[in-house]
């Protein structure tokens, strides 16, 4: 244990983001590190309470509750506060293979049970996360690792996000020759197409791909499994294949004038306008463009906080973002009691920046879209909505009924649809005769087998849209399954 009493001496602080009204003039990210002085006292509140539950990594009431990959929390916290910096990287690096993505952008389910957190703010866990392995990439102590033996096995992996390369990772350390197919022109998944450049900087996720290459993985993008190459051909040339294709089928908004002009998938705002940014930092003009204009986002979730980021920093003339739900309340009910993940109101970066940018959070709340109108070119003009009230009927199942007399009527060319994602594309498990369930391929946890033999499933493709400490969790397990079915045991943890 660090500091017996740091605890009690010190309250939480997190590192200071980035002044909202000054960051959302440019795309870099909102987040910033730790300062030392700050850093020497937050590592000191970790109390080794002796039964970590900031790491046991499960669900509670249906949310995570715990880090997903096992983080060795109090042992890495002990020791950077000790400044045994190195070591903490290699507890660190034990269990998770890139914590310069969760350091920056995991919701930290490990903060919301950490026993601290009972009766005080949690201890940082994220931040003092990214602060080690930063140390470790500025002091050159993360270095390429070529296995010193090849076991002439070949794995196909199917997709390049984060489960993709976790799994990856592990097979090539495991001494296997790993080939990545990716469609897109970048390897990365959502890190690099869908979760933003402010959240996340893309050269944080090339860095990682750049060494993954170094360290013998190939990665084969532009090249769509199923299109470019057929299941046939890496069938017959690999020994395993795994899907870590995603779950990206969006879910659609089932309303008359859905096609009209103006209303986009979030993904594809999202997409093109991080490519656009990275190809030519704008200048090929092929991104949607919310400059001055009224702007909608339908969905109350992650997904569409980030549309609302990226629309105020195209200069858009206001912005608003529908939720079905209701307002979360602002501290635990006795419903979502510790350690369940905290199911609380909380002011993310977007909704920081609209504060300060337009003077009000954008969020609606419990607000339902009725009605499309358009002008006369077939255009978005406006939408038109309805207050809901959530209810609880007699045997305890919610349900909403419209509140008479609360329409409404928005003004709006550009609506964004950031309502969820039903499950992974259907085309390619067809070629592949791989089954499925609800949209999702059918892998038991864990195992990571499909129904066909020497195919095997991981991250949101098995399991529907998560996080990506979940998809890193998947990644290095189904390689050890995998590990096991070419090699009959495995070394791999
Ligand atoms: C907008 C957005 C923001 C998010 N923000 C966060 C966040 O802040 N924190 C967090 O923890 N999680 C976040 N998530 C969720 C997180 O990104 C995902 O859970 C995670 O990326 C899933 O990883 P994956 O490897 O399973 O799939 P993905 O990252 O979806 O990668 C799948 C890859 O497979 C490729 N692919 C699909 N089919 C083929 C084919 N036939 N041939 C070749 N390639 C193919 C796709 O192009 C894609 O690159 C966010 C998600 C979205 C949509
Ligand atoms: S990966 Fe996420 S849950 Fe795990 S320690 Fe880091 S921030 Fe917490």
């Amino acid at each position: 244990m660090g500091k017996a009493t740091g605890f009690m001496e010190y309250t939480r602080q997190n590192p200071q983001d980035r002044d909202p009204l000054a960051r959302v003039s440019d795309w870099k990210e909102y987040s910033s590190p730790f300062s030392d002085k700050l850093l020497s006292q937050q590592r000191a509140r970790c109390m080794d309470c002796a039964t970590p539950f900031c790491h046991m990594g499960s669900e509670i009431q249906g949310m995570t509750t715990g880090c997903p990959i096992h983080n060795l929390i109090p042992e890495w916290n002990d020791l950077v506060y000790r400044e045994r910096w190195k070591e903490a990287l290699d507890r660190l690096l034990k269990t998770n293979n890139f914590p310069e993505f969760t350091g920056r952008v995991c919701p930290a389910p490990c903060e919301g049970s950490c026993t601290v957190a009972i009766s005080d703010p949690a201890v940082t866990i994220k931040s003092i996360e990214r602060t080690i392995v930063e140390k470790g990439f500025a002091n050159g102590w993360i270095t390429p690792r070529i296995p010193e033996k090849r076991t002439g096995k070949k794995i196909a992996i199917i997709g390049s996000g984060p489960a993709g390369l976790a799994s990856a990772d592990q097979l090539n350390q495991a001494g296997h020759n790993v080939t990545v197919y990716e469609r897109s022109d970048r390897a990365g998944g959502l890190l690099i197409y869908g979760i933003p450049n402010m959240k996340l900087e893309k050269d944080i996720v090339v860095r990682r791909i750049q060494l993954l290459t170094k360290e013998g993985i190939d990665f084969v993008t532009n090249t769509e499994v199923g299109k470019d190459i057929s299941t046939e051909e890496l069938q017959n040339q690999f020994d395993a294949v795994i899907l870590c294709t995603g779950a990206q089928k969006q879910r659609d908004l089932m309303l008359e004038g859905r096609e009209v002009k103006g209303i986009h998938f979030a993904m594809d705002y999202l997409t093109t306008t991080t490519k656009s940014l990275l190809d030519s930092n704008f200048e090929d003009g092929q991104f949607i463009d919310t400059k001055g204009k009224d702007v909608i986002v339908i969905g109350g979730g992650d997904t569409g906080a980030d549309c609302v980021a990226t629309a105020i920093r195209q200069n858009c003339r206001s912005v608003v973002q529908f939720g079905k739900h209701p307002k979360l309340p602002t501290s635990r009910t006795s419903e979502n009691m510790w350690p369940a993940y905290p199911n609380v109101f909380t002011l993310e970066y977007a909704y920081e920046e609209a504060e300060a940018k337009f003077g009000d959070d954008p969020r609606e709340y419990s607000i339902q879209t009725k009605k499309i109108v358009t002008d006369e070119k077939e255009h978005v003009k406006e939408l038109h909505t309805i207050q809901m009230k959530k209810i609880k009927d007699e045997y305890g199942k919610y349900y909403y009924k419209e509140i008479p007399g609360s329409e409404k009527i928005w003004p709006s060319q550009l609506v964004f649809i950031a309502i969820g994602f039903e499950g992974t594309e259907q085309p390619l498990l067809a070629q592949f005769d791989v089954a499925t369930t609800n949209q999702k391929i059918a892998a038991a946890y864990g195992d990571y087998k499909t129904n066909i033999e020497g195919i095997f499933a991981a991250g949101d493709a098995r399991r529907g849209q998560s996080l990506i400490v979940w998809a890193i969790n998947e990644g290095r397990e189904v390689a050890r399954e995998v590990d096991c079915y070419l090699m009959g045991s495995s070394v791999l943890p």
